[in-house]
């Protein structure tokens, strides 16, 4: 009887402890064609980011880097269309808050929906990360145009244009 019960607790334990990381963490957003949709969060390994992303790519979104200015594909684009994030693809940025400044980034007025990004201190700057990989996007300074008077100063890199 004892040596029964002593191998169904580990079981049991065992079985909860699977139901409860089968559970995803959901966020939020504003979806450009639904509204607000719920959806998963994306949290991948560093091997599994490395194998996702470019050397580049993995070394801005998810070491926090920096690319080195007037060298994006974006910073000077002034067309319109929905910047995405790069690695999970949730909208942005769009081509109507984007403005070019003097940086050598791409640079916005505003992010397309505040529910779409976090910000976290970081030193004495405040970063920006896509919300839902939490993919290091860049920093938003409070120099930027009215009406918001902020600069989100973007990498290209963590950046893919769609129209
Ligand atoms: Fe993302």
């Amino acid at each position: 009887m004892k040596r029964r019960a002593w191998l169904l607790l580990p079981l049991a334990s065992c079985a909860k402890r699977e139901a409860f990381v089968a559970v995803a963490e959901t966020v939020r957003i504003v979806d450009i064609d639904r509204g607000m949709v719920t959806v998963d969060k994306i949290a991948k390994t560093k091997a599994e980011w490395r194998q996702a992303l470019s050397p580049t790519r993995y070394w801005v979104m998810r070491e926090a880097g920096t690319e080195q200015p007037f060298t994006g594909e974006y910073d000077k684009y002034e067309g319109p269309g929905v910047f995405r994030c790069a690695a999970c693809g949730i909208a942005l940025f769009s081509g109507d808050h984007k403005f070019i400044s003097s940086s050598g980034w791409p640079s916005f007025w505003q992010p397309l929906a505040p529910q779409n990004i976090l910000k976290r201190q970081d030193g004495d700057r405040t970063e920006v990360l896509c919300i839902r990989c939490e993919g290091h996007l860049g920093h938003v300074f409070d120099d930027g145009p009215q009406p918001t008077g902020l600069r989100y100063c973007i990498n290209s890199i963590a950046l893919k244009l769609t129209k």
